[in-house]
């Protein structure tokens, strides 16, 4: 009896440990690890019959399920509690939203028929963890948690990846830096072939949180001391050797029978006293867990809250959840609104406080960018296909003979020759616009999605609106461009007197041109502003009209400044205009005759949540339900530790 009552630390230590114990149990309880937030926790892992569920019972004094093969297969989370008032143990185990009490005599039924509930009758395994709770005189205050086992090799009825399913939970459990791995080894093993040292060495390479516990000392007692005094598999916290009840020994009569073998054996004898003994496991287990506990719970604190506020925020910035038509109206003109004054911000006053680092949502600067692009496209000069000088025109003039006096320059060689050079840019007015429709387009759309967000069942209606109206916009700008186009080649005029000045200027070289023309002797390169050095000795055989087309290109050349203008301002002017209505006027009626729908349609959609939305909502909701009790839990316990240490 006397080794029994060694498991139990002394009062006052078990008084201040309890409530942090209490406290990570109830996050446990919580589930508080679903939401990210590891728990200090003691692991146990070891190779199959290694004897971990051996140490357990060892520790809890109760016997657990034992034997060949695959017995754990799910994870067994043993929270024992020292209860110095109970005349008889009191014992439950709680797993899915069940608790279920037994007895001492029925725990290895109960667990079975658990592990049956959760991982099925065959061989498979699960994560679902079951928890044991035993409350009994004489047992540390411990939680501890028991892993399946880990095997190589499948026994018949597993499943073939038994080795990755085992690996998985325990890397799950023991992965976590709040974690001390509780090592068991079989005396009767060589340890660097142990598969859970090589496991534990791939996220404790140190061995700083693992503590070694070596069983069946009494099988294999040659060599042991060794083994734990060179330490080949650096376990940082240290050897326990031990030795477990065998067969149908009584707890007691195993505790005594470990007591006498390690006194008595002439190997076993040798070993530390501070290595030896389920008592001394207990002991240094207790200790880990109350420096560990200690050490997490400020962090801990500090996830949950970070996590709560996190939870809170997001759950604060979802959309309201519509209850009637009148709130869906008033959430689709707001909608409406927002994308009005989005618009008018970017492409109108050029005012960017929305996206000032997104550079291509700067609507009126990409647009004025577009718009000199083109002007600086169109030709400054009359454009020529000519590879000599004034052949164009002289072609034209040929063309264009008829029985009149000779001084009349026929009009009809002049809008024929206009034609052939506006034929040259005409496309381009339209790519503007084209190029300048689209980019609104994807504008309108971006912000469209953007103020949909939290009604993700307006977006594709709202979307169609908006490439439907876009559409219609630009087939108003291609047409108002064509008719520009068109309006230039109805007739020449311009109200510039610019025009006028020009020409004379240009006209004052005519009687050098004309000179080389007539004059052989003269060098057939002259020199002209508008068109700087040229060769005119092919225009000699063409000395009748070569005057008339000399003035026919010069009227040309001097016209086509005007012609440029009235492509870039009228472009510019149109677009701003369409833009405005655009933006003003029909963006917010069409959207609203599109979004609201025939009889409401549109709007009532808007009242159904859409699955991701509400899943999201309810899954937020949870959360911060979970981390409000959380917080509660640590509150608590922080107190209580802050005014223990004012003490
Ligand atoms: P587990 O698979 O790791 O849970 O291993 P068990 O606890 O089920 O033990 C496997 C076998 O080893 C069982 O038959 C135990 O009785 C036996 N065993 C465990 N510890 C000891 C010990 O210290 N001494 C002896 N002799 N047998 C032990
Ligand atoms: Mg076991």
């Amino acid at each position: 009896m006397a080794a029994s009552t060694a498991l139990t630390s002394s009062k006052s230590y078990n008084d201040n440990i309890r409530p942090l114990l209490d406290a990570v149990d109830r996050l446990r309880h919580l589930k508080v690890t679903q939401e990210g937030i590891q728990l200090p926790t003691i692991v146990v892992v070891g190779d199959q019959s290694s004897g971990k569920s051996s140490v357990l019972e060892s520790l809890a004094g109760i016997s657990l399920p034992r034997g060949q093969g695959i017995c754990t297969r799910v994870p067994l989370i043993m929270r024992l509690q020292g209860d110095s008032n109970s005349t008889r143990p009191s014992l439950h185990l709680e797993y899915g939203d069940k608790t279920v009490p037994t007895t001492e005599n029925g725990i290895t039924a109960a667990i079975n028929d658990a592990t049956v509930e959760i991982a099925g009758a065959g061989k498979g395994i699960s994560d679902k963890p079951i928890t044991l709770v035993v409350k009994k005189k004489s047992v540390p205050d411990l939680t501890l948690v028991d892993l399946p086992g880990i095997t190589r090799v499948p026994v018949q009825g597993q499943p073939t990846d038994i080795y990755e399913q085992i690996s998985k939970i325990i890397m799950e459990y023991i992965a976590p830096k709040e974690s001390i791995i509780l090592n068991v080894l079989s005396a009767t093993v060589d340890f660097p072939t142990c598969e859970s040292i090589r496991m534990s060495r791939q996220v404790d390479q140190l061995g700083e949180r693992t503590l070694a516990v070596v069983t069946k000392s009494d099988k294999a007692p040659e060599g042991l001391l060794e083994k734990v005094t060179i330490d080949d598999v650096h376990i940082g916290l240290g050897y326990v050797c031990v030795r477990n009840r065998v067969g149908d020994e009584t707890y007691d009569q195993a505790r005594a029978e470990e007591e006498r073998l390690f006194k008595s054996h002439p190997l076993l004898s040798q070993i530390d006293k501070s290595m030896i003994g389920i008592p001394v496991l207990a002991e240094r287990l207790t200790q880990i867990q109350a420096s560990i506990i200690a050490k997490c719970l400020p962090d801990i604190v500090k996830k949950i809250d970070d996590k709560l506020n996190r939870s809170m925020s997001e759950l604060n910035s979802m959309p309201q959840n519509l209850a009637t038509v009148a709130d869906a109206l008033k959430a689709l003109i707001r909608i409406v609104k927002l994308v009005r004054d989005s618009l008018e911000k970017l492409l109108i006053r050029g005012e960017f406080d929305e996206f000032p680092n997104d550079d291509s949502l700067h609507g009126t600067a990409r647009i004025t960018e577009m718009l000199h692009k083109y002007s600086a496209k169109l030709p400054e000069k009359c454009p020529t296909t000519d590879k000599q000088f004034l052949i164009e025109e002289v072609r034209v003039m040929q063309e264009a003979k008829g029985i009149r006096l000779p001084n009349f320059l026929p009009r009809s060689a002049f809008l024929t020759l206009l034609k052939n050079k506006v034929d040259t840019i005409s496309h381009m007015p339209r790519e503007l616009v084209e190029t300048i429709w689209a980019y609104i387009e994807k504008i309108a759309i971006q912000m469209m999605l953007r103020h949909c967000e939290n009604h993700p069942q307006l977006k594709s209606a709202a979307q169609m609106a908006v490439h439907g109206l876009i559409d219609k916009m630009r087939g108003h700008s291609c047409k108002f461009v064509e008719d520009m186009v068109k309006m230039e080649l109805v007739s020449d005029y311009t109200s510039n007197p610019d025009y006028l000045n020009s020409w004379v200027q240009l006209m004052k070289e005519e009687r050098l041109f004309m000179e080389a023309i007539q004059d052989h002797s003269k060098p057939t390169k002259i020199s002209l502003n508008a068109f700087g050095k040229v060769e005119v000795g092919h225009l000699r055989q063409h000395a009748d009209v070569a005057g008339q087309a000399f003035d026919i290109s010069m009227r040309l050349t001097a016209y086509w400044k005007t012609i440029k203008l009235r492509l870039v301002d009228g472009v510019a002017l149109h677009i701003l205009h369409a833009i405005k209505c655009l933006v003003e006027d029909e963006l917010e009626a069409k959207l609203i005759n599109e979004l609201v729908g025939p009889k409401m349609a549109g709007v009532e959609r808007m009242l159904i949540e859409s699955p991701t939305t509400s899943a999201k909502r309810d899954r937020l909701k949870k959360s911060v339900e979970l981390l409000r009790q959380s917080k509660d839990v640590v509150a608590g316990i922080m107190d209580r530790i802050i005014s223990d240490g004012d003490k």
